[in-house]
């Protein structure tokens, strides 16, 4: 897969995207090296955009990883024609919204595949929803040592989730998300 991170901008973030003609010679370029996926390589509003690439080139299309609102997701399968729609279980409306999400995508003929960047709570719930709904096997997580690595990710957590070397993750088993919240450690972080 090649994520090109151009759905959505961070503050002080001076790159410049793509434009849609780019787009397609990126994507006409990734297909001929065999990519699996070409991520958010378009403004996530850009659903025109992104339907204008898919007509154009036969790799997968992924997007929506920041989307928080069930009408967007749509737009971008129904009208975008994306291949992957990537909302984050935290995000959008939670386990319900996700498989509200994952449905409207596996009638559509397409595949939900979450992305998740908040804590390793959410690492957690994405992965058990992704294990319970989604049609592709892969979840895009935080991990990018030295700078991302599991602590800074899963500091919420008793102890890290584990990611095997062939980037397998088996989710816990217990109850639940499988981990307890440690509410004994939260008490005294409290911010009000
Ligand atoms: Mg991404």
């Amino acid at each position: 897969m090649v994520d090109a991170n151009y759905g959505w901008r961070m503050a002080g973030d001076a790159r410049l995207g793509w434009d849609v003609a780019e787009a397609v010679q990126a994507a006409r370029a990734f297909e001929r090296m065999g990519v699996y996926w070409l991520e958010e390589p378009l403004p996530t509003s850009d659903v025109q955009g992104y339907a204008e690439l898919r007509s154009k080139t036969a790799l997968r299309i992924a997007a929506g990883e920041m989307v928080r609102q069930a009408h967007e997701a749509r737009d971008l399968i129904a009208r975008g024609g994306v291949d992957v729609i990537q909302t984050d279980v935290v995000l959008s409306g939670g386990v319900t919204g996700a498989r509200r999400i994952a449905d409207f995508a596996a009638l559509s003929g397409r595949m939900w595949s979450p992305h998740t960047w908040t804590n390793g709570f959410g690492f957690l719930v994405n992965l058990h929803v992704a294990m319970a709904y989604s049609t592709c096997a892969f979840v895009e997580v935080p991990f990018d040592p030295p700078g991302w690595g599991p602590d800074r990710r899963d500091w919420l957590l008793p102890e890290p989730l584990f990611i095997a070397e062939d980037g397998t993750i088996r989710p816990p088993e217990g109850p639940g998300l499988g981990i307890p919240a440690d509410l004994a450690w939260l008490e005294p972080r409290r911010l009000d």
